[in-house]
């Protein structure tokens, strides 16, 4: 799918498909064209080329228009602009049926946990209430397809976590795909089953967190989905040395090639010993673990990440050993 502003492509070519009842991530820096991607499927763009379908439906090509509130696509977003003046009932069944309304705005109420509170107005609601009604209100006719656009950012800290885990198990409950857009790789791997990984207006990679945290496709996709070595390396086998140890390698690669492999933090342990290789140069504690950096022989800085009962001093010197986890290479020629 493709959607030119001006001379922004803000979607280059995307192509993605959701099974029924998935939950996936939308996740790339800003201005990669999530936001966008949203609002073609949710009928408030079109789509210069390509195409949509919903359920089986096509929603939009060349010569097909489907207009927003028939395409049975439900949106929770930034700002949940609920009818200040209607009551938490009223608001939750804007969209329905009136002869089913009543028992659906029930049905949606008991699901999200606000039962009691339908004479409300928005306003005699906590914040969280307010986010839950917005969510009843997009439940309500029964989307096939609920895109979230960070819906919780508004949710001060301390609740966010409660309510997007909330959110989320009560898509899940109710069996809706759902597609929710995040620059939070944390967000995004404890809440989805796959995550698209969006750049320049393309997804550049769309597979479950582990696959995307492990095996990420290139240079640009492992440093946006966490912090990671890329050491110098031989592939030996089926495994790769490294400055650091020997890893199994995550996908076979021709033995005897020069690579870079890709050492997440915590794939290094560090041994605390008086005659170490290795000097612990910098300390960062963060609560449940450290992140270490070490200066290896070569004069390498390399960061590890320990959890905190292991706790190493800076000046300490140390062995540095690999945590046998399968890793990533890279050719060392590939420079994004
Ligand atoms: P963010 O995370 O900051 O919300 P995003 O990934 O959602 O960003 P989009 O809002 O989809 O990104 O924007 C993608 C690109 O298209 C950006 O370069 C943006 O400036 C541009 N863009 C989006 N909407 C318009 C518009 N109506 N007119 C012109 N350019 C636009």
């Amino acid at each position: 799918m493709h959607k030119q502003f001006g001379t922004t492509a803000a979607l280059a070519g995307v192509d993605l498909a959701l099974a029924p009842g998935e939950v996936v991530a939308l996740l790339g820096p800003s201005g990669c064209g999530k936001t966008t991607l949203l609002r073609l499927i949710c009928g408030f763009a079109q789509p210069d080329a390509g195409s949509i379908a919903i359920a089986g439906r096509t929603v939009a090509d060349d010569d097909t228009w489907v207009a927003p509130e028939h395409r049975r696509v439900g949106m929770v977003f930034q700002e949940h602009a609920l009818f200040p003046h209607r009551t938490v009932a009223a608001n939750i069944g804007f969209g329905v049926a009136k002869a089913q309304r009543a028992q659906r705005v029930a049905e949606v109420m008991a699901l999200v946990g606000l039962e009691g509170l339908d004479a409300r107005l928005p306003s005699q609601l906590s914040g969280g209430q307010q986010q839950r009604v917005a969510l009843a209100r997009a439940l309500a006719p029964s989307p096939h397809v609920m895109l979230l656009d960070e819906p919780w950012s508004s949710v001060d800290a301390v609740m966010r976590e409660t309510v997007r885990d909330d959110i989320v198990r009560l898509l899940r409950a109710a069996g809706t795909t759902v597609l929710l857009v995040t620059h939070d790789r944390e967000e995004a791997f404890s809440l989805s089953d796959r995550v698209a990984l969006m750049m320049d207006g393309r997804v550049v990679q769309c597979g479950a967190p582990e696959d995307l945290y492990l095996t990420p496709t290139d240079r640009w996709a492992a440093r946006f989905v966490g912090p990671g070595n890329f050491l110098p390396g031989t592939v030996d086998g089926a495994g790769v040395d490294t400055p650091v140890g020997a890893f199994p390698l995550a996908v076979p690669a021709a033995h005897g090639c020069p690579v870079e492999a890709l050492i997440r933090p915590e794939m290094i342990v560090l041994r605390p010993t008086d005659d170490g290789a290795c000097t612990v140069v910098g300390r960062e504690f963060r609560g449940h673990d450290v992140l270490y950096r070490v200066r290896l022989p070569d004069g390498t800085v390399v960061c590890a990440q320990r959890p905190s009962t292991e706790s190493v001093a800076i000046g300490a010197r140390v062995a540095v050993e690999p945590h046998r986890a399968p890793v990533a290479v890279f050719a060392r020629s590939q420079d994004r």
